[in-house]
């Protein structure tokens, strides 16, 4: 089955099989979780095991749907994503006039409705009817992180599927050249994992700066801290990363000096979003820590 290549939610992995091998598919579903663990991904397979034709191990790979579905072809699935911030009512009347055509290739028909919390009122007041009386072969699966903004008579009607954070073994088997402080910053998401590796240098960079900085004198901190000086567009994620590091760093040795240069960065994050000089606010900052080692 092929949701073993995804990580993680080795529980919802289990419970989604079941679906599929006993063939028992209800109408609708909520993905719920933080962003970037996977739900999309899951929801994917999901669909395709669905849609397969073949009627043991699925997804076949082989029939017409199971290619379709890699072609990003098959015309009995769809993928609703928000146009701009919103998934507009437009949107979801196209939906509810489209799920009424029988499907064309397959027994069934999905639709995956992606940060479906981010409907408008209107769209999901559009999408009740279709929940309410959904054609036999049709397939909802709506994917959220904040349940709380769905109408309570949309959520009533969706079986929930609850996905958790992805823990940081299961990351490391996933990624195994990342030190320890990048995995557990990512917070068991593998989208901000990913976001990360895109900058994995810089991150190390700044891992070795805080990590060697008790050891540095007011010299040797300027002589570091051009990671800081040279990424005036990534500087707040910066100084984030940083903050991140210096409580780990307390948790392990309770140094209270730590925390007034965690303070100094939080007020530089602000002088920097209040569009104060740059450089003046970087080198305001290196004085700072350099007073608190
Ligand atoms: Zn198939």
């Amino acid at each position: 089955m092929s949701f073993e290549k995804l990580i993680g939610n080795k529980k919802v992995k289990r419970i989604l099989n079941n679906i599929v091998e006993s063939n028992n598919v209800l109408h609708s579903y909520m993905f719920i979780g933080k962003t970037g663990i996977g739900k999309k991904e899951f929801a994917k397979e999901f669909a395709k095991s669905i849609l397969c034709n073949e009627e043991y191990k699925k997804p076949c790979e082989n029939c017409k749907s199971c290619i379709g579905f890699e072609e990003n072809n098959n015309p009995d699935f769809k993928m609703i994503e928000a146009d701009g911030k919103s998934i507009k009512i437009d949107q979801i009347r196209e939906l509810t006039e489209k799920i009424v055509e029988k499907p064309i290739i397959s027994s069934k028909k999905v639709y995956i409705i992606n940060d479906a919390d981010c409907m408008t009122k209107e769209a999901q007041n559009s999408l009740l009817k279709t929940l309410e009386e959904p054609p036999e072969y049709a397939v909802l699966i709506l994917i959220v992180e904040n349940e709380s903004k769905m109408l309570n008579t949309i959520r009533s009607r969706c079986i929930k599927i609850e996905f958790n954070i992805i823990e940081k073994e299961e990351l490391k088997l996933y990624m195994n050249n990342i030190s320890d402080n990048i995995l557990e910053a990512c917070e068991g998401s593998i989208g901000k994992l990913n976001s990360i590796l895109e900058k994995k240098e810089m991150y190390e960079e700044i891992e070795n700066f805080v990590e060697k900085m008790h050891t540095y004198n007011a010299l040797d901190i300027l002589n570091n801290a051009e990671i800081l000086y040279n990424n005036k567009e990534d500087i707040l994620e910066i100084l984030d990363y940083m903050i991140f590091l210096l409580y780990k760093r307390i948790l392990e040795n309770k140094s209270i000096r730590i925390i007034n240069i965690i303070e100094e960065i939080e007020k530089t994050k602000k002088r920097i979003i209040s569009n104060s000089n740059f450089d003046m606010s970087i080198d305001n900052l290196l004085f700072n820590i350099t007073d608190n080692m």
